[in-house]
């Protein structure tokens, strides 16, 4: 698949995820504290390269990419994400927000499907409770975590592997670098993206 159609399909996903959500909280009155970010900090942020390709590839088109990568390379097996900034920016802690990855985006509050496929809501014990405005009508089925990911998944499963979000990045601006590269030359993904090859092509340009 072509890299910004990758990006694009991706995207698609997110505003869905973004529009589900809306409708929840807007129902269930749920929202994260302003300010709160401790999610971001968490030990394990849990992402895949493709979730991350929308971002890497903004951040190589800003001429941000080497830069972050570096930063992203530096902060793998630190807890937190690396594009967390303890002072808030305009849309909170985070330096990316309209690219942030689908757990950041779902953790929160969410539903997932049992074994027998019922809905489970779960939410953040940080997450907040105002009581819905009225005329808000009856609670609408909370984002499933499953479905966004199965969507994803049918993107490009080989770029699908959960990871913690500051590897993943490194891996996504590499692998945006590599398709971006000459030697790439427009040709499809093959599929099952090693991270040798890109490194082995880093080394041979
Ligand atoms: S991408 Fe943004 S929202 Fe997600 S963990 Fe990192 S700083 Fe937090
Ligand atoms: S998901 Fe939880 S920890 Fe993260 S910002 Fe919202 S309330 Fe805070």
């Amino acid at each position: 698949m072509d890299l910004r159609e990758m990006a694009r399909a991706v995207m698609i996903v997110y505003r869905d995820v973004e529009e589900a959500t809306r409708r929840y909280r807007e129902a269930s009155g749920l929202s994260c504290p302003r300010g709160c970010g401790v999610c971001c900090l968490a030990p394990f942020v849990e992402a895949s390269i493709l979730e991350l390709i929308p971002l890497a590839l903004a951040l190589h088109a800003r001429g941000e990419g080497d830069a972050a990568r570096e930063r992203a390379h530096q902060a793998i097996g630190e807890p937190g994400c690396v594009l967390y900034r303890p002072e808030p920016v305009t849309t909170g802690h985070c330096t990316e927000y309209a690219y942030r990855a689908l757990v950041c985006r779902l953790y929160g509050f969410c539903g997932r499907l049992d074994k027998r496929g019922r809905v489970e809501p779960i939410a953040c014990p940080h997450v907040v409770r105002t009581p819905a405005p009225p005329g808000v009508g009856s609670l609408p089925p909370p984002p499933i975590v499953q479905h966004y990911r199965i969507r994803l998944h049918c993107i490009c499963p080989s770029l699908g592997h959960l990871t913690s979000i500051n590897e993943a990045l490194r891996d996504a601006l590499d692998y945006v670098a590599l398709r971006l590269g000459p030697a790439w030359n427009g040709r499809e993904d093959p599929g099952g993206w090693p991270r040798a090859s890109a490194r082995g092509y880093r080394r041979a340009a």
